[in-house]
């Protein structure tokens, strides 16, 4: 059911862990859907013993609205297409230059195991891979995700407490067919990159969308309910089929300590602090 022709959400561009820059949004955007009692019947500022994560918010708030939480949920999801998000991505690379030019790509298996080659044949701390080696590795792995895929996560701080292998050591599928004993090579290449990208939703596919809407209901219900100075750590990741352009990556950074999820979370010190993309 379309509400107005105009979507509040129409070249909103805002960031999930500064919850001012989206909360009044989607109070406005919610406005038609409440019932008689509008906001009210929340009854704001009454805090409930609820952790963040729990789907009882959205059970909360479905007491408060005049249609179906579902209904919302898939309209939410949808007005979302207008909207931009700031989103993150990990990465190792000695130029992160290249994603501000080029775009973030999908995972293309074919350039990937090329590049692998190259990797192999030039360092002889990779020596043991060579010849029939590389093959061989790379079979034993899973080869089956990945490919044509591209994920980017809606909390940077989720991604850097919990999966920062992908800053550590790039590719996930090149540390895998690397292995225990060879991976520590990467750490030698680059820096580890934290790529900022304002993502177009209407590039997530719908499904992804709609989980987020229903993230996002959640999150609201509580800093309204709760009045929470602080933004729930969510473990979101949108997976892309499609090559992120350029204009959309906005920024880097390269963090420097991190638990290495891949060496039983020991702390890993990164002394890179610049890449050819910022002078470095
Ligand atoms: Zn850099």
């Amino acid at each position: 059911m379309r509400r107005s022709r105009d979507s509040v959400w129409k070249g909103h561009a805002f960031v999930w862990k500064r919850p001012p820059g989206w909360v009044g949004v989607l109070k406005a955007w919610l406005g038609p859907r409440f019932g008689p009692a509008g906001i009210e019947a929340l009854r704001p500022g009454l805090e409930r013993d609820l952790c963040w994560d729990d789907t009882a918010w959205l059970d909360l708030l479905e007491t408060a609205l005049a249609v179906d939480l579902e209904d919302a949920v898939d309209e939410l999801a949808d007005d979302l297409r207008h909207a931009v998000l700031r989103t993150y991505h990990g990465t190792r690379t000695i130029d992160a230059g290249i994603f501000h030019r080029e775009g973030l790509k999908v995972h293309d298996r074919r350039a990937m195991t090329e590049r692998l080659r190259h990797l192999v044949d030039a360092h002889d701390e990779l020596a043991t891979l060579r010849g029939d080696a590389l093959a061989r590795a790379i079979a034993e792995v899973d080869n089956r995700t990945d490919d044509g895929r591209l994920h980017v996560v809606a909390d940077d701080q989720f991604l850097l407490d919990h999966a920062a292998h992908y800053l550590i050591y790039g590719s996930e599928w090149v540390a895998a067919v690397l292995g225990e004993g060879n991976r520590r090579f990467l750490r030698t290449q680059g820096a580890p990159t934290l790529l900022e990208i304002d993502l177009p939703l209407r590039m997530a596919g719908p499904r992804s969308r709609q989980e987020f809407a229903k993230a996002m209901l959640r999150e609201w219900a509580r800093l309204t309910c709760n009045e929470a100075d602080w933004s729930a750590p969510i473990d979101f990741a949108f997976c892309l089929h499609v090559d992120i352009p350029p204009a959309c990556v906005v920024g880097h950074t390269h963090p420097t300590e991190f638990r290495d999820p891949l060496d039983r979370r020991a702390i890993y010190v990164s002394d890179v602090t610049t890449c050819m993309g910022c002078g470095g």
